[in-house]
């Protein structure tokens, strides 16, 4: 019999979710464009504002507080050139953000800090303190969960330090949203960055949302869609699953939380081999386990998880398909591993058995890489 294959990529993409499926080929049939004033129009609209008022409740805020745009590379860049639009002169940002934060702000112009974090991949506080008593207003950018070990960072502490020196906190919540909580409110953001394909929905949509300290500046001109914010005729079928997404995601929560019992499993099984779990002793997603095995090239060991049927990530974005050793890895001062770090992320159809195949497959291929070194030592 053929083997199911194992899918543990979520932080990648995550897997379609039914509710977003139906949703998106039920707005296709909508034949019509929101911004047109007649009644299939006026569905269009409806179809819209009412996947706002779901993405809006995964973060809860105000409907009126969410722009669509492309996705979470889109939205980050909204966030950074509005503040920059906005007079801020320089930007901060979290050593292990995402690219599509890090990139963006050196793109921007702006002299960009970059800030430290722990061994465990956790921002300081103290220097967050130190540095916003330097000259200028800042943008600071802090993601709520890090891409590649799950870590989530302190960010309603950052946010007071924020406010107190007048700055604008941006946070990037790709990876967290629909996987914990979140209180766009208690949190303390100006803006939050959100993908669909992460909480399982399409590729190619997500949101910013704004609270009442941000004004947003549109980085494209044309149309006046989302009030004037991004110019372009909406993605409405792409919205309509992303806010199924993110509903079905809300009440998820609960049972995805269940998934820590099966991540420690496979991070203590990886461990009694001699692996070590990237930021352990902070607060992580609940399905997110990063691991390095000295001397197991991430790549390898993507390889032959694969040939298992385990399909999980180097603990480096590849978005070019190539792997290179794990920046995050690095900036959290454990260079020393960061060409060897995996990372395996669970999502809303994962199960015991696959976390349990995936330790099974990578066991059965570190001893194999085990006994080649002994057999040419
Ligand atoms: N931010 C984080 C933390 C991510 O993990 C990603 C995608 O991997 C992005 C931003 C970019 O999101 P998108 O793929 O929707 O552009």
């Amino acid at each position: 019999m053929p083997r199911a294959p194992v899918y543990l990529d979520y932080n990648a993409t995550a897997p379609i979710r039914p509710e977003a499926q139906e949703a998106m080929l039920r707005a296709l049939k909508v034949p019509s464009n929101p911004s047109s004033v007649h009644a299939a129009g006026r569905a269009a609209r409806d179809i819209v504002e009412t996947a706002r008022t779901q993405v809006a409740a995964l973060v809860g805020v105000p409907a009126g507080s969410v722009t669509f745009v492309s996705g979470g590379t889109e939205a980050n860049a909204l966030a950074i050139e509005s503040a920059r639009a906005c007079g801020f002169t320089r930007i901060v940002v979290g050593a292990t953000e995402h690219d599509a934060v890090m990139e963006t702000a050196k793109a921007s112009g702006l002299p960009v800090e970059a800030w430290p974090v722990d061994a465990r991949g956790v921002a300081q506080l103290s220097w967050l303190e130190a540095e916003l008593n330097g000259p200028g207003r800042a943008l600071v950018c802090l993601m709520l969960a890090n891409n590649e070990t799950g870590v989530i960072q302190p960010v309603a502490e950052a946010s007071v330090l924020v406010r107190a020196a007048d700055g604008w906190l941006h946070v990037d919540a790709v990876q967290a949203a629909g996987k914990i909580a979140i209180d766009f409110s208690a949190l303390g953001a100006d803006t939050m960055a959100l993908s669909a394909h992460k909480l399982g929905g399409p590729q190619g949509v997500g949101a910013l949302v704004a609270g009442t300290r941000a004004t947003l500046h549109r980085r494209q001109h044309g149309g006046g869609q989302e009030r004037g914010r991004r110019a372009g005729t909406e993605n409405v079928a792409g919205i309509a699953a992303f806010g199924a997404a993110a509903e079905a995601a809300v009440r998820d929560l609960a049972k995805l939380s269940e998934q820590t019992q099966w991540r420690d499993a496979l991070a203590e099984r990886v461990k009694a081999e001699g692996a070590v779990v990237l930021g352990e002793g902070a607060d992580r997603l609940p399905q997110t386990l990063c691991f390095a095995g000295e001397g197991f090239g991430s790549e390898i060991q993507v390889m032959n998880l694969d040939l298992a049927g385990v399909m999980a990530s180097a603990g480096s974005a590849c978005s070019s398909g190539k792997v290179k050793a794990s920046r995050v890895v690095e900036a959290m001062g454990h260079s020393n591993l960061a060409p060897f770090a995996l990372r395996v992320s669970g999502g809303w159809a994962s199960t015991e058995d696959d976390w349990i195949k995936c330790g099974d497959a990578w066991i059965a291929a570190w001893k194999r890489i085990g006994a080649r070194r002994r057999e040419v030592a």
